[in-house]
């Protein structure tokens, strides 16, 4: 029996050591261990890939969501707009600014947030919103940029799950007032350690968020605000700027294999695949179906060879962080995809046959349940 691997973050050193290793050895030379030219070279090119003016790198994702929602004077007494269905850090950082978190339901095609129902959540005192590109799915956004046009409201993509996602030819990270990305070493551009960076097309916000994360400063000793610390390591940064060259290729081998998966579980009884948004091209960075007996097929599947995760076991709002006050909302779609999702091996570790195999898998454990 075979067995495939859920994740492989060695991979991507693996099938790079050459230009990492020399890409360690440039930032080791130079004796820049903060800021630097490995820093301004990768964030000129992030901005670049995510058709943004500028990119501002921070020690990690949760912070490249705090960041910008802080330099938006967000506080207590605001209304933060975020999917009910996402990874814990984008209610975590709204959370962090002291603003009233508004949960808002997950689209049960995209499992996304739905847009339309963000729009009826607006209220005088919303003022940001985040949409989460969830899975790596593009959020259609336009028309919640629509919905807050000329009103204090910042639209803040959180694209940790998305890089290079694309929707009616634009890149994730240029939709919104900003964005914020994660290079958490699972992430799809991932570094070898904590990473994150905010892209925006706004100078001002940038160098807000720049100062925020330089202890109040863009001058040494001159501190204008109450600022924390929180900078990428020019040595991720040289390592993410290798990587980023091949980031189209490994997104490609990602589509590869969604499209065996949609090919082959099409129309299995009571299997739900993930839907996509019209014109857009996902990065695929889970693969999440949904099934009633999720744990029955999980324990199939593992029994074959093929390791399974769940993203996301246990609703926010049902979470020990959030329940005491945010447990009382009833959030039906979001709670039954944590209840049904299960996420399928993918990543450029994966060949087309792993692929056509794991398929074949899941097709007789369905069929056979
Ligand atoms: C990973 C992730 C984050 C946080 O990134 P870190 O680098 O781990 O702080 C935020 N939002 C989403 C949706 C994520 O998947």
């Amino acid at each position: 029996m075979s067995s495939y691997s859920f994740l492989d973050v060695g991979f991507t050193y693996r099938s790079l050591k050459p230009e990492i290793d020399a890409a360690y050895a440039r930032v080791m030379d130079s004796g820049m261990y903060i800021g630097g030219r490995a820093l301004t070279s990768f964030e000129q090119s992030f901005a670049t890939y995510c058709q943004t003016e500028h990119c501002v790198g921070v020690g990690n994702g949760l912070d490249a969501l705090v960041l910008p929602l802080r330099a938006h004077k967000i506080g207590p007494g605001d209304e933060v707009i975020v999917p009910a269905n996402t990874f814990i850090a984008t209610w975590l950082a709204a959370a962090r600014t002291g603003a009233t978190l508004v949960p808002v339901e997950a689209d049960p095609v995209t499992m996304g947030l739905d847009v339309q129902a963000a729009i009826a959540a607006i209220t005088p005192r919303t003022r940001a919103i985040l949409p989460v590109h969830l899975y790596g799915t593009p959020v259609p956004i336009q028309p919640l940029m629509d919905a807050v046009e000329g009103r204090d409201i910042v639209v803040l993509e959180d694209a940790a799950q998305a890089h290079g996602a694309e929707i009616g030819n634009r890149r994730v990270g240029a939709l919104g007032h900003a964005a914020g990305f994660s290079f958490y070493p699972g992430k799809n551009l991932g570094a070898f350690g904590d990473a994150g960076a905010l892209v925006t097309s706004s100078l001002e916000l940038a160098d807000r968020v720049r100062m925020g994360g330089n202890y109040g400063s863009h001058v040494k000793y001159d501190h204008q605000e109450q600022g924390g610390n929180s900078r990428l390591d020019p040595l991720q940064a040289a390592f993410l700027s290798a990587k980023l060259a091949r980031l189209d290729d490994w997104t490609a081998r990602r589509r590869a294999t969604a499209g065996i998966y949609l090919e082959m579980l099409e129309g299995l009884p009571e299997l739900t695949l993930p839907g996509v948004p019209p014109h857009s091209l996902p990065v695929w960075h889970l693969f999440v179906i949904r099934h009633p007996q999720r744990d029955v097929l999980r324990a199939r599947l593992l029994e074959r060879g093929v390791p399974t995760a769940l993203h996301y076991p246990i609703a926010n709002h049902q979470s020990g962080a959030f329940r005491a006050e945010y447990g009382h909302l009833a959030l039906p779609v979001t709670e039954e995809i944590c209840r049904t999702c299960l996420s399928l091996p993918i990543g450029p570790h994966l060949s087309r046959e792993d692929a056509t195999d794991i398929a074949g898998i899941l097709r007789d454990c369905v069929l056979q349940i």
